[in-house]
């Protein structure tokens, strides 16, 4: 098995002169783009006298120098952590200790932050680098002095782990997924099988680079199928629908809350999106009305589905079916299988509730320093993702909810997202969320948090009479609190933990 990084250098072989990268300030061939990460790779290796294995840590916003920075620590055989932007001192403070990262790359727009925790980690260097035009700093300028030449080491892919990429920290803290290149290459395969990659296609991340999301969808897959990347430095709506159509994007990837922005964004009417082959949207679940909007603009709009620890492609709806099987996941790609298991570890049944287990050469080896989690989460080798699907008759896959969140309420199964679902199709809400919290009766009552359009309005009872005349009487929310917004964790994703805290906390105040 090659390196990752190897792609790069024999695309640089084969086809020079093709566009790899662009961002804001320039854009890059595949012959630059292989040089810069020689550049990048040498500096590491003699500024920091590195050694394979080591943990690097990286805290930085999007930018081409990450992609390329993370080949670079893929040549060398080390392993990158790349940390959320938005956490907390704490949390990154834990991030950076609990991988003992020795060397840590920072962007300095985080220079106050940083040298606050610096003290209380393991970190003995910092690479500092701006992101600013015209500074000596940055990545390109401190590279310079650096040989091009081919940096190559024997036995730095395979198995060796790449990345620690933590997950989104929705059911508890994040766990530090540790990836090989081996797993990049198989998430790579997939997806270049599943959307029909190709060295023409042109991808935009959207997603933030910190996150499995930006980097397996679709960076590196695009660079593996020999194409172009587009990597804004920041996510902004009216940017991202300009880029497309000034780029000819073919493809693109993005969480709900992403595309609720986009089809919000002034110019969305107005773009140009013949050139899209896909917009793709995974990471949660998607409302059924957003899907639709989409459609019914004219544009190819898909449901995937993928988790960090899975690197992360593991369902994605195809050309054929994402016209009539709206709100589904999809089938497995390629080289990733599946199980829908129940209780007793048994296969269920077309349309029966089970718990989604994978296996593929996708799959994380573990939780880094986490041997019990690790051990929690396999089976047999085949991953226990704590989601509850169904499959039908044909294969295709339906989230109904994760584990952690199914309500049990008499003695009754209640699945938030199905709640969810409904109230999303009132116009005047804009997002919901539905959790359950203790009642004296029934153990667990749904409640929901809904955020209201501007310039909408909606009462409780509105809303629950709709629910009424569509939901069986005990998945009915018994209360409603409307918020201006709902909370989001790091990557994004609603909070629930929060909201039920939030609504415990007013029941203990009358
Ligand atoms: P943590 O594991 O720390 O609790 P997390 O599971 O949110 O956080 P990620 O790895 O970012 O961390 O997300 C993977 C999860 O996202 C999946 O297990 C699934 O619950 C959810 N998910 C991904 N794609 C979809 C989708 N298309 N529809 C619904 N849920 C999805
Ligand atoms: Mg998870």
């Amino acid at each position: 098995m090659n390196g990752i990084a190897d792609w790069i250098d024999k695309r640089a072989f084969i086809t020079p002169g093709r566009i790899a990268l662009i961002d804001e300030k320039r854009q890059l061939t595949y012959r630059e783009m292989s040089a810069e990460i020689n550049r990048y790779a040498h500096m590491l290796e003699v500024r920091y006298g590195l050694q394979p294995g080591e943990r690097i840590g990286i805290w930085a916003t999007n930018s081409i120098e990450y992609l390329m920075l993370l080949f670079a620590i893929a040549k060398l055989g080390c392993i990158a952590v790349v940390l959320n932007v938005r956490l907390t001192p704490s949390e990154l403070e834990y991030q950076l200790n609990d991988s003992g990262s020795r060397l840590l790359i920072v962007e300095t727009a985080f220079r106050q932050e940083a040298e606050s925790i610096l003290a209380s980690t393991e970190v003995q260097q910092v690479l500092w680098f701006d992101q600013g035009e015209g500074s000596r700093q940055q990545l390109p300028e401190q590279a310079a002095a650096y040989p091009s030449d081919l940096l190559r080491r024997e036995g730095v892919a395979g198995d060796t782990p790449f990345i620690i990429c933590y997950t989104s920290g929705t059911t508890g803290k994040p766990k530090g997924a540790v990836l090989t290149q081996e797993n990049m290459f198989w998430n790579a395969v997939n997806n270049v099988l599943a959307l029909e990659l190709t060295s023409f296609d042109k991808s935009l991340t959207l997603l933030p680079l910190f996150h499995i999301g930006g980097i397996g969808l679709f960076a590196l897959p695009t660079l593996f199928a020999g194409g172009t990347v587009i990597v804004p430095h920041r996510f902004d709506p009216v940017k991202t629908l300009q880029l497309i159509e000034e780029h000819r994007v073919t493809i693109v990837m993005g969480v709900p809350t992403i595309y609720d922005f986009i089809r919000k964004s002034p110019n969305f009417p107005t773009t140009n999106l013949d050139s899209i082959r896909w917009f793709y949207c995974g990471g949660a679940p998607c409302p059924h009305e957003l899907i639709q909007s989409y459609l019914d603009r004219g544009v190819p709009f898909a449901q995937g589905f993928g988790m960090t620890e899975t690197s992360p492609t593991v369902f994605m709806t195809s050309r054929e079916d994402y016209g009539r099987k709206i709100g589904s996941i999809g089938k497995p790609v390629m080289f990733c299988d599946i199980r829908v298991v129940d209780e007793r570890g048994e296969d269920v049944g077309p349309g029966e509730i089970g718990e989604l287990w994978i296996k593929g050469g996708n799959v994380m080896q573990g939780y880094w320093n986490r041997p019990e989690a690790t051990a929690e989460s396999f089976h047999d080798g085949w991953l226990l993702t704590g989601d509850l699907v169904t499959q039908d008759e044909e294969g295709f896959v339906t989230i109904i909810g994760r584990k952690k969140d199914m309500i049990i309420s008499g003695g009754e199964n209640i699945y938030p997202l199905e709640v969810e679902q409904v109230i999303s199709q009132l116009p005047a809400v804009d997002e919901v969320a539905v959790v359950g919290v203790a009642d004296a009766k029934w153990g667990e009552v749904p409640v929901a948090a809904i955020a209201v359009k501007r310039g909408h309005e909606l009462h409780a009872d509105d809303v629950k009479l709709y629910c009424q005349k569509r939901l069986a009487k005990y998945k009915v929310p018994v209360r409603i609190d409307f918020v201006n917004e709902l909370p989001k964790n790091a990557t994004g994703k609603i909070d629930k933990k929060t909201i039920k805290a939030d609504f415990m906390k007013e029941e203990q105040h009358g």
